[in-house]
């Protein structure tokens, strides 16, 4: 039975050897980062391959992603400066919540009106 809030799936088990095998050969890279079992390997590449920004909303002059990753979601802010979003979060002109926003039609015609 899994654990209270888990829920147990099934994988190849040749998927599962090559997970193991790649997990044990980056182990004290993983670990350092809090990665402590190829389970939670697979938990952190699916956390970063489903798109982790889907929801967002434009304001007069900054917008806001939620991003997703770390758990309950953050509000990520992103302000025009020197007429070039940019984003609170990230501290960058040029990150992925910006690139994001870019593909959004209605962030892009505020930028227009900056
Ligand atoms: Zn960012």
């Amino acid at each position: 039975m899994p654990r209270e809030g888990q829920k147990v799936i099934t994988i190849p088990k040749s998927t599962w050897d090559k997970l193991n095998e790649y997990y044990e050969a980056h182990k004290e890279e993983y670990e350092k980062k809090g990665i402590k079992s190829p389970t939670k390997l697979i938990t952190q590449l699916i956390n970063y391959n489903i798109p982790p920004f889907e929801d967002y909303n434009v304001c007069e002059d900054y917008a806001i992603v939620i991003d997703k990753r770390a758990g309950k979601g953050i509000w990520v802010h992103v302000y025009i400066k020197e007429n070039k979003p940019y984003c609170d979060f990230c501290k960058s002109h040029d990150c992925e919540h910006i690139k994001f926003l870019l593909e959004k039609e209605d962030f892009v015609e505020m930028l227009k009106k900056k």
